[in-house]
Formats: structure tokens, C-alpha cells, sequence
């Protein structure tokens, strides 16, 4: 796509700092990291989102994920590493090109996830069914 950034950072046109690169896949640092290493992976042929994805490259990209997860992991010396992907808008999604964030987490390093709030008597059971309902 022509307007996307993560198209122009495959093509060249916006540098990066690529970390791996294949046929269908390339991965590259975030350019505002959580922690250093904070690596986006991105499917080359344009797709918004997930669910736009062809299965085949979702399966092909969390394969990548995996791997460029563990020499995140080596090369900071991190102790974990969060697993984000924003999809839409209204869960934070900035750049409609699929990609998965793999954030390397250190000890103590501050970042908190967002707190879960309860279920009302009966809401719990009333969503499964409506979420098995519509698989
Ligand atoms: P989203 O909120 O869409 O899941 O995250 C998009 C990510 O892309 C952000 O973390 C942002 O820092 C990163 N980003 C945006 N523009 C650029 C860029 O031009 N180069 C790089 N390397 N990362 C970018
Ligand atoms: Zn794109």
C-alpha cells in the first residue's frame, strides 16, 4: 500500500533496524521502544489486521515470532518478553499493516498490564455462549 509506513520501511523507502528478513517476513525495531530490543514482525504482503490476514501468514509469522522472540531474549538478557498485537483502532491499533510486537520485559522494569475488572452474576456465562455461538 502506498501511504502505509510498514510497506515503505519493506521497500526502503523509510530506514529501519531489520533484525531478520526473509521472503514473506521482516522484522525491525520499534521506533519508541518499551525496552531495548522492542521488535515489530510484519508479514511483507500488506495486510491491516489479523483477521485480513491469509491464515497461512499468520501460521508463517507467529513461526518467525517464536524465534526472533528467543534471540530478543538472548541478545537483551531479558527475563520474559510481552507478546502484543493491537487490532483496530479502538484496542490502539496505530499502523493498519499486520505486525506483532515482541517487548522484552527486564525485572522490575515498572511496566504494568491494565487491571481486570469482575463479572456480573451471570455475564460470564451469558458471553461464552455468545462467543461459542458465533465460532
Ligand atoms: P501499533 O499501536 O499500531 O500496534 O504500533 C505501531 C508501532 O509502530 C508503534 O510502537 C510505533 O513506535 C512503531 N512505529 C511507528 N512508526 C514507525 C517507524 O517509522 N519506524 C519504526 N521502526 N517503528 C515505527
Ligand atoms: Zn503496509
Amino acid at each position: 500500500m502506498s501511504d502505509c509506513i510498514f510497506c515503505k520501511i519493506i521497500s526502503g523507502e523509510i530506514p529501519s533496524h531489520k533484525v531478520y528478513e526473509d521472503k514473506n517476513v521482516l522484522a525491525f525495531l520499534d521506533i519508541n521502544p518499551i525496552n531495548p530490543g522492542h521488535t515489530l514482525v510484519i508479514p511483507k504482503k500488506h495486510s491491516a489486521d489479523l483477521l485480513e490476514a491469509p491464515e497461512e501468514t499468520v501460521v508463517e509469522l507467529i513461526k518467525i515470532v517464536k524465534k526472533i522472540a528467543l534471540a530478543v531474549m538472548k541478545a537483551t538478557g531479558a527475563k520474559g518478553f510481552n507478546l502484543g498485537l493491537n487490532n483496530g483502532e479502538a484496542a490502539g491499533q496505530a499502523v493498519t499493516h499486520l505486525h506483532f510486537h515482541i517487548m522484552p520485559r527486564l525485572e522490575n522494569d515498572g511496566y504494568k498490564l491494565w487491571a481486570g475488572k469482575s463479572y456480573k452474576e451471570g455475564q460470564a456465562k451469558q458471553i461464552a455462549e455468545k462467543i461459542k455461538n458465533e465460532l
